[in-house]
């Protein structure tokens, strides 16, 4: 499986905490020089097969429908849509028009991503969000009527600070009552990368989060992500099993297969660059057997059914053994368990994730 990630970096205005490289300030001329941009380079990548792709952000939906619609046309005429298992758009509620799902609807679209977060109008704003409740509810119902066969995952945020436990876990159930396939559950403090206040939050309501969501049907398969039977993610997949992917645009990071070796690069963080001379940053070349173990077992962690024993030591021999024994204490203060033939987290490894990664990588 080879994946395809399409950055948009265009937001209406910036949210409180973002982490992620967007701005705010830019018109149509812009948008449709960078989509051109997009579309150059992916032109250069031309041997490449993806099997899914990913339009993200930033807030893909505050392209005009008239420059998506060229853009995706031009973009089918490099990739061949038969091939693509699974096609992931990213909107906003306040700016998802119907026009915008028309488009999506005529580039068979199969799943579309609504940034929520909360249902509570004053959360929302303490967030620096722009949309209401009320938008929310019309976005899914506009995503329910124009896109019949796509499937929705709505994005939630748990442990804001200064929001109490009961407010957070309302907002959960009104998202899970407008049925969605899938569920997106951040923690503001630990994966929005907005660090003056990361250590704000004292408790986490992860676990509360993942019990309500396992009892409404929704499975958890990564740390973060939950869904309805058959609806989890193929792309997102690619990124915790270690298979290729191309992000394209400003910020956007790739990861490619070279004679076993991953090869890992960034466009720079600039929009402006990136339409006269995309240039690429943070080049890495991951060689080391060590480095790719780790790799392997820090980003299969992540995921429900963790690492299969036997296929990391099929690859990396008795470097396996030597390396679980020096996880011993991982064992030992039940952060990690064996399951079957997997290794995977404990509950109390979910909640300690940070400090299971960072452990498996200094040794
Ligand atoms: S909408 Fe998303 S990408 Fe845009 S500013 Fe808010 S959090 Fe960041």
């Amino acid at each position: 499986m080879k994946g395809l990630y399409i950055h948009i970096p265009f937001c209406k205005s910036k949210c409180k905490y973002c982490g992620f490289f967007s701005k705010s300030e830019y018109d149509d001329d812009l948008i449709e020089k960078y989509l051109n941009q997009v579309i150059n380079l992916i032109d250069k990548f031309d041997d490449f097969e993806f099997h899914t792709m990913y339009v993200g952000g930033g807030t893909p939906s505050v392209i005009p429908y008239k420059i998506l619609d060229n853009f995706f046309s031009k973009l089918f005429k490099k990739i061949s849509p038969e091939r693509i298992a699974e096609f992931t758009v990213e909107a906003n509620p306040e700016s998802l028009s119907e026009d915008f799902l028309y488009v999506l609807k005529n580039y068979n679209v199969s799943r579309v991503s609504l940034g929520l977060q909360s249902m509570d109008d004053r959360v929302l704003k303490y967030l620096g969000r722009i949309h209401s409740r009320e938008q929310s509810v019309i976005a899914v119902k506009n995503v329910r009527k124009i896109l019949t066969d796509a499937a929705l995952n709505l994005d939630f945020m748990y442990d804001i600070p200064k929001v109490d436990e009961s407010t957070i876990l309302k907002s959960l159930k009104d998202i899970v009552k407008l049925n969605p396939e899938h569920i997106s559950a951040y923690s503001y403090s630990f994966d929005t990368d907005f660090l003056s206040e990361k250590y704000e939050v004292q408790k986490t309501s992860y676990l509360k989060v993942k019990h309500f969501l396992e009892r409404n049907n929704f499975k958890k398969y990564e740390i973060s992500n939950f869904a309805k039977n058959g609806f989890e993610s193929v792309h997102n997949k690619i990124y915790w099993t270690m298979q290729e992917y191309l992000g394209v645009g400003a910020a956007a990071s790739s990861m490619i297969l070279y004679n076993g070796k991953r090869v890992r690069f960034s466009f720079a963080k600039n929009i402006f660059s990136f339409i006269n001379t995309p240039y690429i940053t943070d080049f890495e070349i991951v060689l080391d057997w060590g480095e790719l173990l780790k790799e392997d077992l820090i980003f299969g962690l992540r995921m429900l059914d963790g690492v299969n024993i036997k296929k990391v030591t099929d690859r990396y021999a008795d470097k396996v053994e030597n390396f679980l024994e020096k996880c011993d204490k991982l064992f030992q203060e039940n952060f990690l368990q064996i399951k079957g033939e997997n290794l995977c987290l404990t509950e109390k490894g979910e909640l300690f994730l940070d400090y299971v990664q960072q452990f498996l990588w200094e040794l």
